[in-house]
Formats: C-alpha cells, sequence, structure tokens
C-alpha cells in the first residue's frame, strides 16, 4: 500500500483539524482540534476516536488554537501513547491554551447545574486540567526549518506560518512524496507577525480556507476599531469584545494603547477577563525574532489593562456602570466568561458586541453577526439589543488575495491540492480561484474520506472507518 491522508475533522468547516497521514503500518496525525459550532459537529468531540489512538505512531501540531490542538488531552485519555511534535513556541502555548480550555469548561459546568441547563443528568467536561497536566509530557518542542524524523516513514520539517505565535506549515516527506499542510496561513503584511515562509517542492498541498470567498478591508486596525467602538464610549455604553485572550489579545491591545494615547477614543478602563493567565511578556522576549512589532510596544499594550482571573472578580464587572471596555471569551463566544457579560451587557442598547474573528457557523458569534434579536444561553433565550459588529482587519488568516499572492510567490507546482478548513462555499469559492489561476487540479474532500497518494496515481476512497 502506498501513502494515504484521511480527512477526521477541518474540512467544510474551520474546526476539527485532524489530517490522518499513513504508509505502510506507520500512522501521524496532523493536528488534534475540537469541533465547535453546528450540533452535529460538536457531538464528535464526545464520540469515540474513528481508529485506536494507541496506533498512531505520533500527533504533529500546526500550531495551539483549540481548533488544532485541543482534543489533544481527549486523545490521551483514549489510549495515544507517542509524542507530539510542533514548534517550541507552540509548545509553550499549548501549556496555556489547553489549561485555560480545562478551567473554561469547568467553569462552563458550574454555570450548566447553577442554571440548570444541561440536559445530561451528570454533566461533566471533555477533560480537566490534571488531564491537560498529563499530555503536556507527551510535548516534543522543534526548531524552525531542521528536519526530524518520525518512525522509518516520516521525515517533517516544520516552517513559520505567520498565524499566530509558534505556527507552523508541517512539511512532510514521505516515500519519495513532499506532503505540506497549509495549516492556517498568515497575512503577508501583519502589524504583529512576519509573512509565512515560502516553500516550492511541493507534490501535494492540504490548504486552507477560512476566507477562500472573502477580502479583508485596506484599513490599519486602529482606524476600523476606533470607528467601530468611538459612538459607545461616547453614549457611555459598555464594550464587550469577543476575542482569543491569549494569541491575538496583544495585537488588540496594542491597537488600543495607541488609540487611547493619541486621544482618538477615551481613557476608559480595559480589562481582559479570562479564568487563566494569557500570555506574559517573558513569551514574546523568547521569541523576538518571530515578530515585527517592537517588544516595548507589546510590553505597552500588555501592561494597559487590567486583567481578571477569579470568577468573583469576574462578576463584579457586571455591576459596574461606568463605559468600558471587556475583552472575554472566545472568538465564536461558545463559552467561557463572556455567555454571562452577554446576558448582563446584550440587552441594553447602548451597549456595543464587537467580534474580532471569524465565527464559525452554529455558534452564537454568527448567529449574533446574522442580526439574531435574541440567543440562546445557559438554557434561556437572551434578547439582544447591544449594537454588534465585526473587526475583519485584525484577522490573523490571509484572506483569499493573500493565499494566492503567497501561492504565487512560493512557485509551487503540486500534483493536487485539497482545500481544507473553511466553511463550504469559502472552500468551493478557493477551489474555483486557483483553478483559474494556476490551472491545478483541486479536491473538497469529505468528512472521513481516505485519499491515496502517489506520484503519478490519485484515488479516491470515501471511508468512516480507519483500520
Ligand atoms: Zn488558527
Amino acid at each position: 500500500m502506498t501513502v494515504s491522508v484521511t480527512f477526521m475533522g477541518g474540512v467544510r468547516t474551520t474546526t476539527g483539524s485532524r489530517y490522518l497521514l499513513r504508509a505502510g503500518n506507520e500512522k501521524i496525525l496532523i493536528d488534534c482540534g475540537l469541533f465547535e459550532g453546528l450540533k452535529e459537529l460538536r457531538t464528535k468531540n464526545w464520540e469515540p476516536f474513528p481508529m485506536a489512538p494507541s496506533k498512531l505512531t505520533a500527533v504533529v501540531l500546526t500550531h495551539s488554537q483549540l481548533e488544532n490542538a485541543g482534543y489533544l488531552p481527549k486523545l490521551i485519555q483514549e489510549g495515544f501513547e507517542g509524542k507530539v511534535y510542533c514548534s517550541e513556541a507552540t509548545k509553550e502555548l499549548c501549556s496555556i491554551i489547553l489549561k485555560h480550555n480545562a478551567c473554561t469548561m469547568n467553569e462552563s459546568l458550574t454555570d450548566a447545574i447553577r442554571f440548570k441547563s444541561s440536559k445530561h443528568p451528570h454533566p461533566r467536561p471533555l477533560y480537566t486540567s490534571e488531564d491537560v497536566d498529563q499530555s503536556l509530557d507527551h510535548f516534543s518542542g522543534k526548531a524552525w526549518e531542521e528536519s526530524f524524523k518520525i518512525g522509518n516513514e516520516f521525515e517533517v520539517c516544520l516552517h513559520y506560518a505567520g498565524h499566530i505565535l509558534g505556527a507552523s506549515l508541517v512539511l512532510v516527506k514521505v516515500r519519495g512524496l513532499h506532503i505540506l499542510f497549509s495549516a492556517n496561513l498568515g497575512r503577508l503584511y501583519d502589524p504583529l507577525l512576519l509573512a509565512p515562509s515560502s516553500i516550492s517542492q511541493v507534490d501535494y498541498l492540504i490548504l486552507e480556507s477560512t476566507y477562500g470567498n472573502q477580502l479583508h478591508p485596506h484599513l490599519e486596525p486602529e482606524k476600523e476599531i476606533a470607528d467601530s467602538i468611538k459612538n459607545t464610549l461616547t453614549r457611555k455604553g459598555v464594550v464587550i469584545i469577543s476575542a482569543s485572550t491569549t494569541c491575538r489579545l496583544q495585537l488588540l491591545l496594542y491597537s488600543l494603547y495607541e488609540l487611547k494615547k493619541r486621544q482618538q477614543i477615551f481613557n476608559v478602563p480595559i480589562y481582559v477577563d479570562t479564568c487563566f493567565k494569557t500570555l506574559g511578556y517573558e513569551i514574546f522576549q523568547k521569541y523576538e525574532n518571530d515578530f515585527r512589532l517592537p517588544l516595548k510596544q507589546i510590553k505597552e499594550a500588555i501592561d494597559s489593562a487590567h486583567y481578571i482571573q477569579s470568577a468573583q472578580e469576574s462578576e463584579r464587572l457586571r455591576n459596574k456602570s461606568e463605559p468600558m471596555i471587556i475583552i472575554s471569551g472566545n472568538e465564536m463566544a461558545t463559552k467561557g466568561r463572556i455567555l454571562n457579560h452577554l446576558k448582563t451587557f446584550g440587552t441594553d442598547a447602548k451597549n456595543l458586541i464587537l467580534f474580532t474573528g471569524f465565527p464559525t457557523a452554529g455558534t452564537r458569534g454568527a448567529q449574533l453577526l446574522s442580526e439574531s434579536k435574541s440567543i440562546k444561553i445557559h438554557g434561556a433565550y437572551w434578547p439582544i439589543r447591544a449594537e454588534v459588529k465585526q473587526i475583519k482587519s485584525l484577522s490573523f488568516h490571509a484572506d483569499y488575495s493573500e493565499i494566492i499572492e503567497w501561492l504565487r510567490s512560493c512557485r509551487m507546482q503540486p500534483q493536487k491540492t485539497f482545500i481544507t478548513h473553511g466553511e463550504p462555499q469559502a472552500s468551493a469559492s478557493l477551489r474555483e480561484k486557483i483553478e483559474n489561476e494556476f490551472h491545478w487540479k483541486c479536491v473538497e474532500p469529505r468528512l472521513g474520506e481516505t485519499i491515496f497518494l502517489d506520484r503519478d496515481n490519485f484515488q479516491t476512497h470515501p471511508c468512516t472507518q480507519v483500520q
């Protein structure tokens, strides 16, 4: 048997990235993400993994976000015993992001019990903080651009992806083939991070398509943020920002700090409300070469906010009536403390709910952005009268023109390109653009599909069970 890839997640959705590569008896999993959004996807986190995890040789993580790494503690609970390879920074970020997720799941469980909102007689979290501790023992951090072997079949090299700190393009060499996982591709001209590396020798490309049908506005993040929040602060409202409190927080804080310094917005307090610590200045010092933004400015931005950790302090925020900015939750408002803030502040028309990322279909973020007048939180419907807006210039994904520009600059000629990690319309649109631009053969794989890869042959095989 030759080499095959099975798409176990991260196709026709931006969540649950899991790509199984197999050569002979050896199998590695690229990414081990959580599913989010629509119920039929979320329930997959609770289903048995579609193969025995003990048969995996290793896991390679492209980056530390939950959609890419958040299932890992569960995989280990289910019997995975091998190593988890990723960049040094991803290893460090995973210890924060996975702990943060365990903490948020625990708080959500407390809320579910308190509001009697769970349909399960004995609700429990997917994993706990102790499970995360155990999973961290499996990690092995790797340097950029240094190849390493996995088993007898695979040689892997991590290249800079520019998406978040530590994010990698994963190039796998196996049986003479070069297979590149783009993971999530960063912006070409990001204010914080460097542009993604260029890679030319690629036989098969697995390419993300989050913004496969969208262009980001040509705006400075500061300008877009100021335009969005100025009116709310003038009418003494509260701004709730649904954002990653780890990966992209610093650019958001930097933009707010600059706006306050230039007196372009009122000098209101900024609270970062998260049940586990966020990325500290030390981590930026350590990976200074991976950034464009000077360290001094990152430090000023980090120091400009107040950090809330205890649930009691978070509750006290909701009793405040003065204008303020609260940054909380994830980009999709799926869980965590932001839900309580939405219940309190979302009902008042003078407030603003601001999204900074890409809320996938079926999430509260997607519902709010499609102008839902009410949303379900903790088992009850809450009216939403606050303004709802989205900032696109803070995105840490390349849009379709940047993806095309990156592909052109790489001068690669893949035999086949698999369009993944996108909503169906976005993937279809990117496929069309790449076919028109480069005349490459592109495929939008289905969930569970196995595809055999060969230098000259290409076969597809629908499959839900992997032996
Ligand atoms: Zn990502």
